[in-house]
């Protein structure tokens, strides 16, 4: 009997033996089958999905019959066009993009701590005004912006940091099932902190492309966007159509191919949002927590002017 166990035991040991070498053989097959792409896979970023550099390209300001409007559109890249509401092309630019296969956001008006109220637009959200108030004004701007998915800030700077403010704005994105992207024109933004808090997917942009209009500086950005992507996997920059519209179309299209070769694929901004998560994961890496920690208010800046 004795005998018997031993043989058993032994049996098994080589059967062992021989699933694990099945195993060894099944994980070889399966590693040489082609990578699944993070997006189709859906696999949470920071896993084991396959390391790709992604950039999302946001254009503010449209609405206006803003110079370069036409020129962005054209673009051969997948742009999200940032739409300000209750301007005399809002719902024209926003049919546009939507035909032109690009992803459309509200660019939404906000106090600034600087700046005049003439470069805000109509129904701007103001700390002063009313919950109610805000309530209105942020439902109506998202009625205004066809096919809009997501919502970001023109602007703000005094606006994204007020908590009464924001946790409105943001609820009303919750319920319309909308994204939120932080332009983060304020160091002091408490968006972050309350979009974790209450569940509305979150994006922040990591730069601004056009601060200053010339191609100089524009290009400049666009070789620091390149050496930024080929070390994040997820970039978001923004640029304007307005005064700046014609240089950084023009800049963005001649700068394609080499980001393209960096390698970079560009994506649509919603593309960013994490797959499972319904917002950044704390200590996850968040587009734009790299710059996190040098937040002077001077590198960030407050948009163009919209209505002159
Ligand atoms: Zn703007």
């Amino acid at each position: 009997m004795k005998k018997g166990w031993r043989w058993k035991k032994r049996l098994l040991k080589r059967g062992g033996i021989r699933l694990a070498s099945v195993a060894a053989a099944v994980i070889v097959a399966l590693n040489a089958l082609p990578a699944p792409s993070s997006a189709s896979a859906g696999v949470p970023a920071g896993q084991d999905a396959p390391k790709e550099h992604t950039v999302a390209v946001v254009i503010d300001d449209f609405g206006n019959r803003m110079k370069g409007t036409a020129e962005m559109l054209r673009l051969p890249i997948p742009i999200t066009a940032a739409v300000m509401p209750f301007l005399p092309t809002s719902q024209a630019d926003a049919e546009a993009a939507h035909a032109a296969g690009k992803e459309v956001i509200v660019h939404l008006p906000m106090e600034p701590v600087r700046g005049k109220a003439s470069w805000l637009g109509p129904r701007a959200i103001l700390t002063a005004l009313s919950d109610e108030e805000i309530r209105l004004r942020t439902e109506a701007a998202i009625a205004d912006v066809p096919h809009a998915v997501g919502m970001n800030n023109h602007m703000g700077s005094r606006a994204t940091a007020d908590e009464r403010v924001m946790r409105i704005v943001l609820q009303v994105c919750k319920e319309r099932g909308l994204f939120f992207l932080d332009s983060r024109t304020s160091y002091k933004s408490v968006v972050p902190k309350l979009a974790r808090e209450m569940g509305v997917p979150l994006l922040q942009n990591d730069l601004f492309l056009d601060d200053v209009y010339t191609d100089r500086h524009v290009g400049g950005q666009l070789l620091l966007l390149k050496s930024r992507a080929q070390k994040h996997d997820r970039t978001v920059v923004i640029g304007h159509v307005g005064p700046p519209g014609l240089i950084t179309s023009g800049q963005l299209a001649a700068a394609i191919p080499a980001l393209r070769q960096a390698p970079v694929r560009f994506v649509r901004l919603s593309e960013l949002l994490p797959p499972t998560a319904p917002y950044p994961l704390p200590g996850a890496e968040l587009p734009g927590s790299a710059s996190k920690d040098s937040d002077p208010e001077s590198k960030l800046r407050e948009d163009s002017p919209t209505s002159r």
